[in-house]
């Protein structure tokens, strides 16, 4: 039987208590149990991260970017050994199966590798001067200290990706990591202090989500701000960032269309979507929400992916059968009940699914609607949980007309056999990513990241580092 741990702050290379001890209860969501206490953090002992944060960046950045990438990659093998140890701490705080728990932590390993070899990379330019005798070049400085705010669908995951860019840069870190799940990102950042992080340079703060942004953004010590979240908070965030003129990158909500055409590979594109769109109980931000399938192979998509969803063997993650477990926290079950209730009312069909499960634990079944009007909230707003929407199209007109709608641009799906089609998609999808054929987003090496509503900056790929540095330019006579 696992147990669960309780979990500190990191501050200044130190695992504490909050300074007044307060705590805040976290919950099981498949018993709805409590299993532990994460520490809330005082003003006091935010106080103390950002003295720590930056001493910790003049510490850091003065440390080469080879020991800096060593540094990472051992962590990366601390978090390889202790995925096994781990995967059942998030799954109990978090409600996703435990498969699903060890690819998070396993893929963390391989975001830090990356992102330890591309700070490597964080190359200056010679800028050809008009003059001879002139050298103009760049150099690139780690923007300082950073302030990341990350949600609880991913608590790994969400984290590694801000975590990596800022260290790999020579920038110091102040987590606020979610309170539902705060277990497993404090093992993630585990592994750094026991890879020989220095002190202070990585920290971690727990507390009211509201008041600590509201604390570290305005702070002169913080000079980058991370966020990944829903898309009124990035607003608001983003907001606060540009009142203090810090550099943001804000990671929001998305509503995936996915668009089927009549040449596609129906199977595959079954067989595909009905796993992507069921993981993590759909409370994923690029989880593909609006299925917009042309009339000819409309029913058969229907029918396959219906079944696909009714086969699924809801549970506690915790149980090796379940394929899918509960969401992860209990305002999501009234949000996703008002949804569909609101669609039915507007005319749309439930399909499949449609009901919570039992009264103890917060599961829903995997749920598809069809012919649902463009005036019903979920076709406007993000559902974040196990919900799809088919409806019909006639053809790439309609189909794109609708996923370009609306105001979100991250994740968009398409699976078409015409080389024409795909051609059109990938001119005129408003996406910040879009995969045709096959699932191959959120790699390390690839772009993360939206248009419009769906947030700005990317949490993967070279242009991720690039958010964590400064460019400066010299130009001397030489
Ligand atoms: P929410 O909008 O209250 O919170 C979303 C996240 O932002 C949480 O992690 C929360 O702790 C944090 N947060 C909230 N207010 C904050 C503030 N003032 N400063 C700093 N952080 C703050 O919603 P919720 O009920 O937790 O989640 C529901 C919605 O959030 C979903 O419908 C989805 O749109 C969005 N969400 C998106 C992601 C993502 O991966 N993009 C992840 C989790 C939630």
């Amino acid at each position: 039987m696992s147990t669960y741990p309780d979990t500190l702050l990191l501050i200044d290379g130190v695992w504490r208590a909050s300074s007044d001890g307060r705590t805040i209860p976290v919950i099981n969501p498949a018993t709805e149990e409590v299993i532990g206490q994460v520490s809330h953090a005082s003003t006091s002992d935010l106080d103390a991260a950002l003295e720590a944060a930056a001493r910790g960046f003049i510490v850091w950045k003065a440390v080469s970017a080879l020991e800096r990438s060593k540094l990472m990659r051992r962590a990366a093998d601390l978090m390889r050994e202790r995925a096994e140890a781990i995967a059942p701490v998030m799954t109990m705080e978090q409600g996703k199966p435990l498969a699903q728990s060890r690819m998070e932590l396993l893929g963390a390993a391989d975001t830090i590798d990356w992102f330890a070899e591309q700070g490597r990379r964080t190359y200056g330019q010679v800028i050809p001067a008009r003059a001879a005798g002139v050298l103009q070049i760049t150099i690139k400085d780690p923007v300082g200290p950073v302030a990341a705010f990350t949600p609880w669908n991913f608590p790994v995951n969400q984290v590694v990706r801000k975590l990596s860019a800022a260290l790999c840069t020579g920038c110091s870190i102040i987590v606020k990591a979610p309170e539902e799940t705060p277990a497993s990102p404090a093992a993630l950042i585990r592994c750094f202090t026991d890879a020989g992080i220095p002190a202070g340079v990585v920290n971690l703060v727990f507390g009211v989500p509201a008041e600590i942004s509201g604390y570290l953004i305005p702070h002169p010590v913080i000079r980058k701000i991370s966020f990944t979240g829903s898309t009124p908070i990035g607003k608001h965030l983003a907001g606060l960032a540009g009142l203090h003129m810090k550099r943001a990158t804000m990671e929001l909500g998305g509503h995936a269309p996915v668009m089927v055409f009549d040449d596609a590979d129906i199977d595959q594109a079954v067989s595909l979507m009905a796993m992507h769109k069921f993981r993590n109980a759909g409370q994923v931000c690029v989880s593909p929400t609006r299925f917009l399938v042309q009339d000819g192979v409309a029913d058969r998509f229907l029918d396959g992916f219906a079944a696909a969803a009714a086969k699924l063997r809801v549970g506690n993650g915790m149980d090796p059968a379940s394929d899918m477990g509960p969401l992860a926290n209990e305002r999501r079950i009234p949000a996703i009940e008002r949804m569909v209730e609101d669609a039915v009312a507007k005319g749309g069909r439930i399909v499949t699914g449609g009901r919570r499960i039992g009264n103890k634990g917060w599961f829903y079944e995997p749920t598809i609607l069809a012919d649902v009007p463009a005036t019903a909230a979920i076709m406007n707003d993000e559902p974040f949980g196990p919900v799809a929407v088919v409806n019909r199209v006639q053809g790439v007109d309609d189909a794109l007309a609708e996923a370009n709608r609306l105001p979100f641009g991250l994740a968009a799906y398409a699976f078409t056999g015409s080389s024409a089609t795909s051609h059109r998609l990938r001119a005129e999808t408003r996406a910040g990513m879009l995969s045709v054929n096959h699932l191959g987003l959120a790699l390390p090496e690839v772009p993360f990241g939206g248009l419009g509503d769906s947030g700005y900056g990317t949490e993967g790929g070279s242009e991720a580092v690039e958010a964590y540095l400064d460019t400066r330019f010299v130009t001397q006579m030489l």
